[in-house]
């Protein structure tokens, strides 16, 4: 099942062949999709695109770009479509936001008509679609004050970093994902889609607009979302090979080796990592033959931490059993490294602190360290 949360297929770009297009859309697997609004007028050719296509919903609302036009009366209008219609087609208010790469209109109009927008959203209790472009902080910060959790909704072609990410996240927002992340130059999405939960981030065209590798530079359509979903699945885990054994290190030693030759691409040894110097997961993993790059963190909770690397580059993981029940602990830092591949080295382990079991840091960057300067 694939839905297109964003796209604009009342756009000029699809005049010549919109139907004949839309209705190639169950053959291809795109079973729905949004239409997103970006002016009064698009508002309306929304709604009647909307009528004749029961796989399309609409979003009506006014891009900071055109917000210039609104005024009492506009926002008016939009109240009354969204209310009158009774077939359940319009399901949020967007897109709307901010747009400071463009100069026209100006910052103050744009926030004007955002906040207005915003209070429309909850007014109405339908969620909103945002833009936002160049604008990070304000947008964050008018969001922070209309209390936007509350309103919920996307954060459409999410362009920002892991930071901002973080905040829509704990907002409960969200995020609008599309061709930009099978760009060469993504990094920063790439970054986005490794510590976003998979269930958070949505779909989205765009379209006609930011067509997707193969496909860039074209007219983009839902047809192109295959190519975004690909790649985003390369973010998702899949549990291949799940065994428990008693506290025996040649079993422990065996398994790692079969879930490899399973094909795993991450190992996790969840058990025999306490503090106590019998138990049996440390020389488990060092019996694989795989090279220990460090056993013990210099962070709690999870100090007793072990990061390994096997012959055929596979990391194996042991894992005290504090990393399990706490929300931030190292290996919450690691993990989007390990899933990432990027190699994690024992000198960037020992840069998370300093002093041993942390109860004495001179520095320290984790999150949540109930010991160290860190809080
Ligand atoms: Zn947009
Ligand atoms: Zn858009």
């Amino acid at each position: 099942m694939i839905f297109d949360t964003h796209a604009h297929y009342d756009d000029e770009a699809f005049d010549e062949d919109r139907e004949q297009l839309l209705a190639s859309f169950k053959e291809n697997g795109i079973d729905a999709f949004t239409n997103v609004a970006a002016s009064l007028s698009s508002c309306k050719t929304t709604l009647e695109l909307a009528r004749n296509h029961d796989f399309m919903y609409a979003a009506l609302g006014v891009h900071p770009s055109e917000s210039a036009e609104l005024s009492d009366e506009g926002l008016k209008d939009i109240e009354t479509w969204c209310t009158e219609r009774q077939d359940g087609k319009v399901r949020a208010i967007g897109e709307i936001g901010l747009d400071y790469y463009w100069e026209e209109p100006d910052h103050e109009t744009q926030k004007k008509w955002f906040h207005r927008q915003l209070n429309l959203a909850r007014e109405l209790k339908l969620p909103v679609i945002i833009h936002s472009r160049d604008a990070a902080k304000d947008t964050l910060d008018i969001m922070k004050e209309e209390h936007s959790g509350e309103i919920g909704g996307v954060i459409h072609c999410f362009s920002y970093g892991k930071e901002m990410a973080a905040e829509y996240l704990k907002m409960g927002f969200y995020l609008g994902i599309g061709g930009v992340l099978t760009f060469k130059n993504a990094k920063k999405l790439l970054e986005v889609a490794e510590m976003a939960p998979l269930d958070r981030l949505v779909l989205e065209t765009d379209c006609p607009y930011l067509a997707p590798v193969p496909n860039r530079g074209k007219r983009n359509s839902s047809l192109n979302l295959p190519y975004v979903a690909e790649k985003l699945a390369e973010f998702g885990a899949e549990m291949i090979f799940h065994e428990v054994y008693d506290d025996d290190a040649s079993k422990i030693t065996d398994g790692c080796r079969r879930a490899m030759e399973a094909g795993a691409d991450l190992v996790f040894c969840t058990g025999g990592m306490s503090v106590d110097p019998d138990d049996k997961t440390p020389l488990a993993i060092k019996n694989t033959g795989a090279r220990i790059v460090s056993y013990g963190a210099p962070v709690l909770p999870g100090a007793m931490f072990l990061l390994a690397y096997a012959e055929n580059g596979t990391p194996i993981v042991g894992l005290p059993g504090c990393v399990m029940y706490s929300e931030r602990t190292i290996f919450d830092l690691v993990l989007p490294r390990l899933i990432a591949d990027d190699e994690v080295t024992a000198e960037e382990l020992a840069g998370l602190g300093e002093g041993g079991l942390c109860l004495n840091c001179k520095v320290c960057t984790f999150p949540n360290c109930g010991f160290g300067k860190g809080r």
